[in-house]
Parts: C-alpha cells; sequence; structure tokens
C-alpha cells in the first residue's frame, strides 16, 4: 500500500484539520496497516480525522459486487457513495431506502453515521436497512449481521469507524415507482404552524427549510417540502457550479442572510406549488456548487444539530430564539421530525424534532454552540456527531447513555486503539 506523507485534510466544516499520511487502496485485500478510515469526509467535524498518524481514503473501493434485480438486495464496497446509487438504481426500479442531504456521502461513511434522510419518520435510519458488513479487525475480514452479532452490530451501526474499517455493505433497497420527486412546497408563517405542519405529514418524505434569522411573530417560518417519488421525465438539471475561492467574511453577514432568507421564503407563492424535481435536486439540493463550504471563508464553519423529544418542542423554540437573536445563523437551517429508527448505540436518531444550523467559525458562534448544547442536554435530546467539532466529552456521554457498552465493544474489537480518530480522542470516547 502506498502511503503520501504530510497530508492536510479536514472535514466538511474545514474549522478542524489534520496532517499526517494518507493511503487510498483500491482493494480492501491492499490493506495492509491498521489506521482510520474515511470516505468523502462529508462529516463537518473531526470525526474523519487523524492528526499525526495514519488515515485510510477508502473512496477508491467503489464497485458493486453483487445485485439481485429482483429482491432489491445489493452489495457495495464502502467507497461507493449514495449519489452514485441515487443515479443508477432508480431506472432498474429501486432507490437506497434512506439518503443523507448529501450524494457525497460513502456507504461506508452512512453506515459509521447511521445517518438519517427526509423519510426518517417512515423508514428509520441508514443502518436499519443493512443486512451484512464486512469488517477488517486486526487485519482480518469478518462477515457480521445484526441476528448474529447484536453487540459489534450496534456498536458498528453509527459508531464512527471504531470497531474496524468497513469494506462491503450489503443493503436492502427500496422499491422504486418512477424517476422524480413530486415536491409540495408551502410556506409557514411561524414555529407553531411550522410544528403543527410536521406532525401533521403524512408524507413519505418531508422537511422543513427554516429561516433562522427571523424573530417576533415570524420565529420559525419557513418552508416545508413533503415529496413523494413519481412517474415522469425528470427536468434538465441546472449546470453544476463551483465555488473557486474562499468567501471574504462579508459575504455570509447577518444583512446578507436576512435579505437572502426574505427572498428565498418569497420565491413560494402564498398559496404553495407543486413541482417536478430530479432525485438529485430533490435529496442532495446544495451538491450543484461543487466546494460551497468555501463560502464561509478561510476559517470555515460549524454545524449544530440536535434532536429533542417530542414535548421538548418548546426547548428547541428557545434555541431557535436565542439562535436567531445571536445574528450569526447562515441561510442554511433545518428543522424535520424524527421517528424512534436507530440502529446503534450512538445511533443519532430519537423520536422528536431535529434542528440544524450553520454558523461561521467564530468565537461568538462557539459560545452560542455551548449553550445550545447544555439547553439539548436539558431537554432530554442529544447532538449529531456527523456535525460536531466543538462538543466536550462529558456533554456527549450524558447525551448518549448506551455509551459505556459501545466503549465495552470497541476495547474488544481494537484493544491497541489503531482506529481512534481526532473526534474519539477529543471526546474521550474510549473511557467510560
Ligand atoms: C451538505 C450535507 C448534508 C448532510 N445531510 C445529512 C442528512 O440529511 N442526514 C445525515 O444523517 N447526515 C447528513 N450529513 C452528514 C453525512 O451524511 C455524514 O457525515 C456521512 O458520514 C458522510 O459520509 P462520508 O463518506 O463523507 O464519511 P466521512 O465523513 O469521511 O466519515 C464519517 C465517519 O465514518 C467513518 N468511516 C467512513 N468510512 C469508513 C469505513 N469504510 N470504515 C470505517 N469507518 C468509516 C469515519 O472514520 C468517520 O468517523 C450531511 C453532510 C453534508 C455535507
Amino acid at each position: 500500500m502506498r502511503w503520501r506523507k504530510d497530508i492536510s485534510y479536514a472535514g466538511w466544516g474545514r474549522a478542524l484539520t489534520a496532517t499526517g499520511r494518507v493511503a487510498r487502496p483500491v482493494t480492501a485485500h491492499e490493506i495492509d496497516t491498521a489506521a482510520p478510515a474515511f470516505g468523502n469526509r462529508r462529516s463537518y467535524g473531526d470525526a474523519p480525522l487523524n492528526d499525526g498518524g495514519a488515515a485510510l481514503d477508502m473512496t477508491a473501493q467503489d464497485r458493486i459486487t453483487a445485485f439481485d434485480r429482483k429482491t432489491g438486495l445489493i452489495t457495495v464496497e464502502a467507497g461507493v457513495t449514495l449519489g452514485t446509487l441515487a443515479r443508477i438504481l432508480p431506472p432498474q426500479g429501486w432507490v437506497p431506502p434512506v439518503m443523507p442531504g448529501t450524494g457525497f456521502a460513502t456507504v461506508g461513511g452512512a453506515v459509521a453515521m447511521d445517518v438519517h434522510g427526509k423519510n426518517h419518520h417512515r423508514s428509520g435510519s441508514f443502518c436499519q436497512h443493512v443486512t451484512a458488513l464486512t469488517l477488517l479487525q486486526n487485519g482480518e475480514m469478518r462477515r457480521i449481521t445484526p441476528n448474529r452479532d447484536k453487540r459489534l452490530w450496534a456498536a458498528t451501526c453509527g459508531g464512527l469507524g471504531q470497531t474496524g474499517v468497513i469494506t462491503q455493505v450489503t443493503l436492502q433497497l427500496k422499491p422504486c415507482p418512477g424517476e422524480v420527486m413530486v415536491v409540495t412546497e408551502r410556506r409557514v408563517e411561524g414555529w407553531a404552524e411550522h410544528i403543527a405542519h410536521l406532525d401533521a405529514s403524512d408524507a413519505t418524505y418531508c422537511v422543513g427549510w427554516i429561516d433562522a434569522t427571523a424573530t417576533g411573530d415570524r420565529l420559525g417560518r419557513g418552508i416545508l417540502e413533503e415529496a413523494e417519488i413519481g412517474r415522469g421525465l425528470p427536468p434538465a438539471r441546472p449546470r453544476r457550479r463551483s465555488v473557486p475561492l474562499d468567501a471574504p467574511a462579508w459575504a455570509l453577514s447577518g444583512p446578507i442572510v436576512r435579505a437572502f432568507n426574505s427572498l428565498y421564503y418569497h420565491r413560494v407563492p402564498a398559496s404553495g406549488r407543486t413541482v417536478v424535481r430530479a432525485f438529485e435536486d430533490f435529496f442532495f439540493p446544495l451538491d450543484k456548487i461543487h466546494d460551497w463550504n468555501r463560502l464561509y471563508g478561510k476559517r470555515g464553519f460549524h454545524q449544530f444539530q440536535c434532536v429533542v423529544p417530542l414535548d421538548q418542542a418548546e426547548a428547541l423554540r428557545t434555541m431557535l430564539a436565542e439562535i436567531a437573536e445571536s445574528g450569526l445563523a447562515s441561510p442554511l437551517a433545518v428543522l424535520k421530525r424524527m421517528g424512534d429508527g436507530r440502529a446503534g448505540y450512538l445511533s443519532f436518531p430519537m423520536q422528536g424534532y431535529t434542528l440544524a444550523v450553520d454558523f461561521p467559525n467564530r468565537d461568538a458562534a462557539h459560545d452560542l454552540v455551548a449553550r445550545l448544547e447544555d439547553r439539548t442536554v436539558a431537554a432530554g435530546g442529544r447532538i449529531y456527531l456527523a456535525k460536531d467539532a466543538l462538543a466536550t466529552g462529558p456533554r456527549v456521554k450524558a447525551m448518549y447513555p448506551e455509551h459505556p457498552d459501545w466503549a465495552a465493544q470497541v476495547a474488544k474489537a481494537d484493544p491497541d486503539e489503531t482506529l481512534s480518530t481526532d473526534m474519539v480522542r477529543r471526546l474521550g470516547l474510549r473511557r467510560t
């Protein structure tokens, strides 16, 4: 295996970086050194980083090794992206059962974070559809299943890659009745209406964009999107664009974000509308702007994402009010109702409401995120480790009561801590 030395790399938020040896093996059998793996580093913080050490870039392992068109059971290498599957499978009558908001997420990364999609309330989390995994553990390939290897399975799904390098994933796909998304968009004028619509929706896919700069009576206003897969010809896709340079600090300043959000809100007519979209445009709307993370400038950004139980919607409203008052929020903010589906000890989802908001990487944002985390703990909720770069170990352990079960399995699977990452060390996750 060929190593490249002194490579600097980062998560999607670019606020934290690492420098070390990186290898990009083309097959799993080439891997001759135990090291943590990463996919396309679409996690925002330090989950995919190993500063000063070695790391395996899994993106060259992108083959489909088995596919049964009749049953929809597919086996893929860990570096296959969900965007690739979402593009090639619908014409064959199948679709990945769960897709996060970026098609660049690899299947290995989707397992290690047990990702959720806009259909979480209906379909649960990604790993609930995985029927078998191959792990490279201490130099040996080991195929595991949820029934035979219950504890190891629960420590692997959403387990941050700490039980072994995931090399292959077998996934039960979902039947796909068409090739377009039929999306109904409507404006919601404030917090109570937003929550009421999320509660009442019976759509398969449902998500709210929220204007995190709106205050007073408009607090919580946004656009609710409800969607179903439909038949028809996909509309022509707009050309992919890219952000060629790091943007200056004012690009996402308070007044600009407020103006953008107002335009975005009013783009949907007051009476609502139904539109037909291509799959990628609905599931991965930001992927068409390459390197959009550069809009936050050189210092990068953070995303705060939490989920709180259904009876704690008021706590979430208070958090949103604090975010709106801070003047720090970016246009990217999402509100969603989740079901209770989750597959692992450290899986993020719980039945409740999840809020995700981006902030530029500034001291004031760090203080705000710390306060939001405290409120999340107090509300009995949790933050999503795929987005985190700032939390502390005690807070995270308080949010994930099954953490000791995870740590016990990880200690067995990787006793020498060869798979430890910057996030695992920062949060002290190997210790109980
Ligand atoms: C625009 C955007 C939208 C997003 N929307 C959502 C969303 O709606 N829902 C959601 O759940 N998430 C969402 N995410 C987060 C993203 O889905 C997860 O962070 C996912 O893990 C990224 O996949 P990746 O392949 O880039 O993994 P990486 O970020 O590279 O790695 C993630 C973790 O998985 C481990 N890992 C990766 N590959 C392997 C492997 N082969 N073996 C062992 N461990 C491995 C890494 O060590 C790390 O701990 C979003 C991210 C972005 C940038």
